[in-house]
């Protein structure tokens, strides 16, 4: 039988500090001899001073002397900055596909104007290469690089203990949005071939970038293949998925809008008028924005009070 998850975690010198949907996971590896430290992403850069202030009491005497990325979306990477900031001894680790882009901070590659989102710029000073190893917690890590949510993303994969840090390629019971379909290419098909490169990694455990670390493994497997499938069927619904997300994203991040702020906001995002986008959904920005905003109060994701839009 596999032994109990703490004591796993213990042994590979790792800890999960779970945050919520805005930001990313951390995961935290302390080293033996308690000097050093590395962090796995970093959470949204609205939540920077809180994820300073956790890593600052989780690390005590240890300094953070790394960070990796596992891709570089805003919640994911956002706290980077601040961390740099408050140890600026510390190396930064990017996925190798990513590196370039990182160095001459191109932010319609990275997607944050995609996205409407914000990411403080920051350093980078390794790629993370696909087939090669990485020591964290003295442990060695493998890297594998994944497509879909993100092309340029990596998993990390510790063999003996098999555990995989999985990012946004794996959740246990929901999938992430598929960025390349919105803009017109095939991300589905590559979404499908990184849960088969999990699977046959045959983690025992999962640390997902967002909500618990999870050992069902093969059931999350499944619940990703099928919606994945029935979204590469109707890929307009992934287009309306997508906006959704992405609003109640913007609503988290706000607490509470007008309700035409939302519908403005939302019109003139990039990803509201990206032309695959406009293709799939048969709709102008305007109304669609309208149409994606009364979908989440019709669903009771969001509530109206007074004039504003506030996520329940
Ligand atoms: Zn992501």
């Amino acid at each position: 039988m596999y032994p109990a998850l703490p004591s796993v975690f213990a042994e590979l010198h790792l800890t999960v500090l779970q945050r919520d949907w805005l930001s990313s996971n951390h995961i935290v590896f302390v080293d033996p001899g308690r000097t050093t430290a590395a962090v796995i992403d970093t959470g949204y850069s609205s939540h920077a001073a809180h994820t300073v202030a956790l890593l600052d009491h989780h690390l005590g005497q240890a300094g953070l002397t790394r960070i990796l990325n596992t891709h570089l979306h805003s919640d994911h990477c956002g706290g980077n900055h601040a961390l740099q900031a408050r140890w600026p001894g510390v190396q930064t680790w990017v996925p190798q596909a990513a590196f370039q882009t990182v160095q001459a901070w191109d932010e319609e590659r990275l997607t944050y104007r995609l996205t409407g989102q914000t990411c403080e710029p920051f350093a980078a000073d390794h790629p993370l290469r696909s087939g090669s190893t990485i020591e964290l917690g003295g442990r060695s890590w493998q890297i594998h690089a994944t497509g879909g949510h993100d092309p340029d993303a990596v998993v990390l994969f510790e063999p003996q203990h098999r555990v995989l840090i999985s990012g946004d390629a794996l959740w246990r019971h929901k999938v992430a949005v598929i960025f390349p379909e919105l803009d017109g290419e095939d991300g589905f098909a590559p979404a499908l071939a990184s849960l088969d490169l999990i699977e046959a990694l045959d983690p025992a455990v999962v640390i997902p970038g967002h909500g618990e670390p999870f050992a069902e493994v093969a059931d999350a497997l499944a619940i990703s293949r099928q919606r994945l499938r029935k979204l590469q069927a109707h890929p307009a619904n992934h287009a309306r998925h997508a906006l959704r997300v992405l609003m109640v994203f913007h609503l988290m991040e706000h607490r509470s809008l007008p309700l035409q702020a939302v519908c403005d906001w939302m019109a003139q995002s990039p990803l509201a008028r990206r032309p695959a986008v406009q293709r799939l959904m048969q709709m102008d920005p305007g109304p669609l924005a309208h149409h994606i905003l009364q979908s989440l109060i019709a669903d009771g994701v969001v509530r109206t009070q007074d004039d504003q839009a506030v996520l329940v």
